[in-house]
């Protein structure tokens, strides 16, 4: 396996940084204890997972009490939704978007399935949720509104403060996905009217499978799983001690790094698009100044945004293909097709995501890269020649 030159895939994973290896390493090697032993090993892992939750909570304003370690993203999603919906008579509705990642969309999928009503709110042409649209929405019965803090593939950030106030107005839960803004993004949980938000550790340069659901306060919701009494019930099963330690530290670190990160992924990110954009038939797609410091996504006419990878691919570039979020079916992404792509330009589109790791020299090498493998692909493009 060729290991990559230059890693522009930070909206699917990152790299566990040094600090964070080295802050969990302890917990995996000597002090190996179960939380949940009284005796000195499990009371040393006991300290490092409430540190950790100590350490999330200061990070996004929130208080410790509030904070419940889950497996990922995927999971706190599904416990934030599922956990509100279990206990409530079918016939409910929920009010979401378009756009969402599928472990929102599934679930809400799901839900109508089991005889509750959903509303899948359409975006405009950047990507955005209209606020209006979501007050159009409301009915009696809506018990919760799940709208992302910021989309994975085009990048676009909602108005999720707008967005929450009409929630808490109408006495209705509000819930967002923020797996791409924690970390990123200054959260501060004190100024959103927000009742449940998911992150994932592995989005800002912390260990895979470790996530957490935050749940403000007084609100009661259901666990997915029994057993012990982990997480206060909620989420049952010895803790990913190590894990939660990373968790922890990586988002410390990233807290304290964003206004120095999101002016420099800001940079990198702008010269890439303006290098994209000077090649003919090329298009930005999101928002263009309302989007994720690090998120590029663009697409390329005419040609295949799976071709353009392979071959970046074989340059050592690692970057995403726009379409490929259902990899193997030939269906466009839901995102590309809510924003009105038509689907053979929206198979033209990659995705770039910067992180902490990327410099100007991995921008040059990809501005030097793309323009002519995007030229070797269009002239073997039936496409390309028959256009007009
Ligand atoms: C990555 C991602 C998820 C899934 O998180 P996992 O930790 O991989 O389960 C959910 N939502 C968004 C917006 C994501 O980017």
């Amino acid at each position: 396996m060729q290991s990559s030159l230059v890693y522009m895939d930070h909206g699917a994973t990152t790299p566990v940084r040094e600090e964070v290896l080295d802050a969990m390493l302890p917990f995996l090697k000597n002090q190996f204890g179960n939380p949940s032993s009284p005796h000195f090993l499990g009371r040393e892992a006991r300290r490092a997972v409430e540190e950790a939750r100590e350490k999330t909570a200061q990070a996004l304003g929130a208080n410790p009490e509030e904070i419940y370690f889950t497996s990922g993203g995927t999971e706190s999603n599904n416990l934030a939704l599922r956990g509100v919906a279990k206990n409530r008579a079918a016939g409910g509705h929920i009010i979401t978007s378009s756009i969402e990642h599928h472990a929102v969309l599934d679930v809400c999928r799901d839900l109508e399935n089991e005889g509750h009503r959903v509303s899948y709110l359409p975006v405009d042409q950047y990507g955005r949720v209209d606020p209006e649209k979501v007050r159009e929405a409301i009915t009696d019965d809506t018990f919760i509104i799940s709208i992302m803090a910021a989309n994975n593939e085009i990048g676009t950030l909602q108005p999720i403060i707008e967005i929450g106030s009409l929630a808490r107005e109408n006495g209705i839960l509000f819930h967002t996905d923020a797996v791409q803004v924690v970390g990123q993004l200054p959260v501060d949980l004190n100024n959103l009217n927000v009742d449940f938000l998911s992150l994932a550790a592995h989005k800002f340069n912390g260990p895979k499978g470790i996530g957490a659901l935050y749940v403000q306060e007084g609100i009661k919701i259901d666990p997915l799983y029994r057993g012990g009494s982990q997480e206060e019930k909620l989420r049952p099963g010895t803790e990913n001690v190590s894990g939660i330690v990373g968790l922890g530290k990586a988002l410390e670190l990233s807290v304290s790094e964003i206004p120095e990160k999101k002016k420099h992924l800001e940079s990198l990110r702008d010269r890439l698009v303006e290098g994209f954009l000077k090649i003919d038939d090329v298009s930005l797609n999101g928002h263009p100044e309302e989007r994720l410091p690090g998120n590029i996504n663009v697409s390329f006419k005419h040609i295949e945004g799976e071709s353009i990878l392979l071959t970046l691919d074989m340059e050592g570039i690692a970057a995403s293909s726009g379409s490929a979020c259902s990899s193997g079916s030939l269906e466009p992404s839901h995102v590309l097709s809510a924003i009105g792509l038509d689907p053979s330009i929206a198979h033209g589109s990659m995705r770039f995501s910067l992180g902490r790791g990327n410099s100007d020299a991995d921008v040059d090498f990809v501005l030097k890269k793309v323009p002519p493998i995007v030229e070797r692909l269009r002239n073997i493009s039936p496409t390309y020649h028959s256009r007009q």
